[in-house]
């Protein structure tokens, strides 16, 4: 028995009992040619809830089969067999709808004065030079049914779009600008995170799916195109080291199980839920782990947030105010906590029972 047929026993169950509103079958076209180090496809292979094995093996109800068509992922041979479905698509002839994912950054083609390319994909048949990450974007963005740009240099352009970069790197919103629609009318859908935590831009993509199913709205985003529900709250109120912060608490090492934030911690300013979730099944994470949140999902990533190692500026005076109401708070709550660590005294073996216990209600 091969997981072949398991699987394909179990799409058509799926397949019977539910009633599709929407498209059947759509393709994930993911680009990963962006300025990019293709960490958040590696990324994505460590999600489970669900796994992208389950979704392209079909065994999530009510969603369309998807074809997805990934270089790291690929079972094709390679070459011009892996490009076909983008050349397709292209020249509109995919015969299904497309979700186009871009990985890294879009570099800025115009500043390259001359002949050349910062990166490409494939070659243009006739001519036999590469084809630009730009000119697929410019090909396939406006046939997409959605577009999704996967980690911060996608979104926003992230490392590769940091000061003094020659690439002029941009994200996808840059490019393509921000009130793009795909042609289900949908935003770009920003999935950021260096890289990507696995399971948010699993959830991502599963709600894009069920949208296309005709099963769910639009996904909900907020001003920077970023799932609402993912990227809604700061590390710090997901950071379980808070209350170390809330106790004027602060670790002055890399060792110290405490609150980070004089150690280079950005968690109270930054969007995103890694501490919250964890990174695989709820292990590990940023600063809950004792490392510190660079801010890696935001916008601003990197240039604002670094020198990385250093007590960021607001911290100084928030961890300052904080100080002596955390000192009191600590050692109050260290009485109590030195009471409540006690048992009650008629806890006994005593032949006399002394817990109070009165049985007023007998006669
Ligand atoms: S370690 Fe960072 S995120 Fe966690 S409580 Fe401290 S400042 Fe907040
Ligand atoms: S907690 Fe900070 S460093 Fe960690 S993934 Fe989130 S934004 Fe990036």
């Amino acid at each position: 028995m091969t997981t072949e047929s398991h699987t394909t026993a179990a799409r058509e169950r799926i397949g019977r009992s539910e009633e599709h509103k929407g498209i059947d079958e759509i393709t994930i076209l993911w680009i990963s040619e962006g300025m990019s180090c293709d960490g958040d496809t590696v990324s994505l292979t460590a999600a489970m809830q669900p796994s992208i094995e389950d979704v392209v093996l079909g065994l999530i109800p009510g969603l369309p089969k998807v074809n997805l068509v990934n270089k790291v992922l690929s079972p094709s041979l390679g070459g011009e067999d892996f490009l076909a479905p983008y050349r397709a698509a292209a020249r509109g002839e995919l015969d299904t709808p497309f979700i186009l994912v871009i990985e890294g950054s879009v570099p800025n083609q115009d500043i390259i004065e001359g002949d050349g390319y910062w990166t490409s994909f494939g070659n243009d048949l006739e001519t036999g030079q590469p084809l630009t990450l730009n000119w697929w974007i410019d090909q396939l963005a406006p046939k997409a049914w959605a577009t999704v740009a996967a980690g911060t240099c996608a979104t926003y352009g992230g490392i590769h779009g940091m000061a003094g970069n020659p690439t002029g790197s941009m994200g996808l919103g840059d490019y393509l600008g921000w009130d793009y629609r795909s042609t289900a009318g949908l935003p770009i859908v920003n999935v950021p995170g260096c890289p990507i935590q696995p399971e948010n831009f699993m959830e991502t993509l599963i709600w894009v799916l069920q949208h296309a199913a005709g099963d769910a709205p639009p996904p909900p985003l907020d001003h920077m195109l970023r799932p609402q529900w993912l990227f809604g709250k700061t590390v710090h109120e997901g950071c379980d080291r808070g209350s170390y912060y809330e106790q004027g608490d602060f670790g002055l090492d890399y060792n110290s199980p405490k609150c980070l934030v004089k150690t280079g911690c950005w968690g109270p300013v930054v969007n995103c839920n890694v501490p919250k979730r964890g990174w695989m099944a709820g292990i590990g994470g940023c600063p809950n782990v004792g490392g510190i949140c660079i801010g890696c999902t935001m916008p601003g990533f990197p240039d604002a947030f670094m020198p990385f190692m250093d007590e960021p500026p607001g911290g100084t005076l928030s961890s300052l105010v904080i100080k002596p109401y955390g000192a009191v708070v600590r050692r109050l709550r260290g009485v109590t906590n030195e009471m409540v660590n006690h048992e009650p005294k008629w806890r006994h073996k005593k032949s006399k029972l002394t817990s109070g216990y009165d049985p007023y209600w007998r006669p």
